[in-house]
């Protein structure tokens, strides 16, 4: 029986190379209610990624206009890009119950905390700084990048005591169950309870 508010969002952070893009993927195969807010971002697409669907590639311009304009909940500049989170993608899926997946950096969640304190932040970590920089140098990415985003990690890793739950992705199996153990027992605890519904099956 549905007796819990849906809207929940989960923000989920990682340094780049921990697995976070395939275990949110997963996730949303399990979960049919739970569905991913896609960012604006003026990063070049890899050569795999669609626009609309891992995020909406824009040029800064447009992206400077989103900001002035205040249509972002939040947006942070990550790697020399910059990435926010629209109000309107959020907006649409609490108001078509769905909760809510924000793959975001360490800044962005700090930020959606603030102005949702219901949130739940969940840290992502590799199981190494050697085993990071060995999937990263599976990406093919240019070297300075990869060194960008090694020492990027080392400062994110320390955040993770801001975070409600940290899992470790040495396995995407256990990590994934982890995951889902958190989406589930988040979803039912009783201050997500709608009232008015306990109230209609327990009315004398
Ligand atoms: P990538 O370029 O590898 O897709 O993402 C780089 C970083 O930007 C990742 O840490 C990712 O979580 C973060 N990111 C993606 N979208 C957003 C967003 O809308 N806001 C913020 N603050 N970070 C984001």
């Amino acid at each position: 029986m549905e007796i819990y508010k849906k809207g929940i969002i989960f923000v989920i952070s990682a340094p780049s190379g921990t697995g976070k893009t395939t275990l949110c993927e997963r996730l949303l195969k399990i979960l049919p209610d739970l569905k991913m807010s896609i960012s604006h971002t003026t990063r070049q697409p890899r050569p795999y990624e669609k626009n609309g669907v891992d995020y909406f590639f824009v040029d800064k311009k447009n992206f400077e206009k989103m900001i002035v304009n205040d249509e972002f909940i939040e947006w942070a500049e990550v790697y020399g890009n910059f990435y926010g989170t629209s109000k309107k993608v959020i907006f649409d899926l609490i108001k078509n119950g769905y909760d809510i997946l924000l793959d975001i950096d360490t800044q962005g969640a700090k930020n959606i905390r603030k102005l949702y304190p219901d949130s739940v932040l969940i840290f992502i970590l590799p199981p190494s700084l050697k085993e990071l920089e060995k999937r990263l140098l599976l990406r093919n990415e240019d070297k300075d990048i990869i060194d960008k985003r090694l020492s990027k990690a080392s400062q994110e890793i320390s955040q993770y005591k801001f975070y409600d739950y940290v899992v470790i992705n040495d396995s995407i199996e256990r990590a994934l169950n982890d995951l889902l153990c958190i989406i589930y027992a988040e979803r039912l605890k009783t201050k997500r309870i709608e009232h008015n519904k306990i109230d209609e099956i327990f009315k004398k």
